[in-house]
């Protein structure tokens, strides 16, 4: 689906346009919330997928910057580089016609994405990112969304800064990511709390220096133990239900941050009345993906092993199979799970 108001060639195609053969995809938690029907905005039939690196096989005549033969990650946020939301740093909230104006996640929701053989990309010259010689599929799949969602909405937004105790609520793919990236602002201490005994396991691996699980009797007085006493400078939720904002709440000091990433499906309650005299700052937000090229950097120069997230590997003529294993993660352990172009 196309709005109306994008200007066309003859032939159908828009000059900001490429088509990118798709050589690696991936699941996102999203997809799984899309097929149980809690994102109505996507239509019966749409092709899924927000994630995705690939080769350009045709390039729209109005791009100036990518080419033919380019490897290419493919951001979950479009960007038409020029709104008034782009201009500011916000193209999560691009005002270009493409899907709907106002709306920078337009893959695999308002237009097809990119579980696929091929997808096209509008705004090629904002919405892409060349792929280093060097940077694996594997890795550069991951910036896609994950590492970005986890950096900007968890540790950036929470504002972390060299010394703190940061908890993450949360050891999916989301949490890990903001695990993984705490350390970039200089993360003393990183918390990982989950319910799923693996996931804690997981997370040693990606940053955190120790792990709570939730639901034990006693997991806020642990959490407590590992700071001063009077709670973690910054809770970062990536969960998504009442239950863990309440959690990030309960733990965070006086003066410290809760950045929630988690995407909630029903309403939570916020205790003003009780919460005011603690001057607590909360935050949440959809991912703009404007580090993706700093991260990018990183991942580059071996600083952030992004491949690691990778735990299962199918060949694009396996989705369903894929679909299977990833919604099957408490048994599967299932991170992200790998799809890759069949030869
Ligand atoms: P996921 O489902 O893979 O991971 C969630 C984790 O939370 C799991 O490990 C699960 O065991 C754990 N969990 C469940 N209940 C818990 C509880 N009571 N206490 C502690 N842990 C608990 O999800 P994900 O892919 O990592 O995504 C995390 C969240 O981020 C989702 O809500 C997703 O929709 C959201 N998200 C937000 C953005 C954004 O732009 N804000 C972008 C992408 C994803
Ligand atoms: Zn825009």
């Amino acid at each position: 689906m196309v709005h109306p108001a994008v200007p066309r060639c003859a032939g159908g195609k828009v000059p900001g346009d490429v088509i990118v053969r798709i050589d690696t995809t991936t699941i996102c938690g999203t997809d799984l919330h899309i097929l149980k029907g809690d994102v109505p905005a996507v239509q019966v039939g749409r092709i899924l997928g927000h994630e995705g690196v690939g080769t350009i096989s045709e390039t729209g005549t109005g791009v100036k910057d990518f080419a033919d033969g380019d490897r290419v990650i493919i951001s979950c946020i479009k960007s038409c580089g020029h709104c008034v939301n782009c201009r500011t740093n916000l193209p999560s909230h691009c005002l270009g016609a493409e899907g709907a104006p106002g709306i920078g996640w337009i893959f695999g929701h308002l237009i097809d994405g990119t579980q696929a053989e091929y997808v096209r990309v509008p705004y090629a010259d904002n919405s892409l990112h060349k792929v280093p010689d060097g940077v694996t599929d594997v890795q550069a799949v991951m910036l896609s969304d994950i590492l970005p969602t986890g950096f900007e909405i968890g540790v950036l937004a929470g504002q972390v800064k060299p010394g703190d105790v940061v908890a993450v609520i949360g050891a999916g793919p989301v949490g890990l990511a903001a695990m993984m990236t705490a350390g970039l602002c200089g993360a003393a201490t990183v918390i990982a709390i989950d319910v799923d005994h693996g996931r804690l396991e997981q997370a040693k691996t990606f940053g955190a220096t120790d792990t709570v699980v939730s639901g034990a009797s006693n997991w806020k007085e642990q959490v407590l133990a590992l700071t001063d006493g009077a709670g973690v400078d910054v809770a970062i939720e990536a969960v998504g239900v009442p239950e863990t904002f309440a959690m990030a709440l309960d733990t965070v000091r006086p003066g410290g941050h809760v950045a929630n990433v988690g995407v909630h499906g029903k309403a939570v309650e916020l205790h003003l009345e009780e919460l005011w005299i603690r001057n607590i700052s909360i935050t949440m937000g959809l991912v703009n993906a404007n580090t993706t090229p700093m991260l990018l950097k990183l991942v580059a120069s071996n600083k952030i092993p992004a491949e690691r997230f990778a735990t299962h590997f199918f060949p694009l003529d396996q989705m369903m199979e894929a679909y299977e294993t990833f919604s099957n993660a408490a048994t599967t352990k299932a991170l992200k799970v790998v799809i890759s172009r069949v030869e």
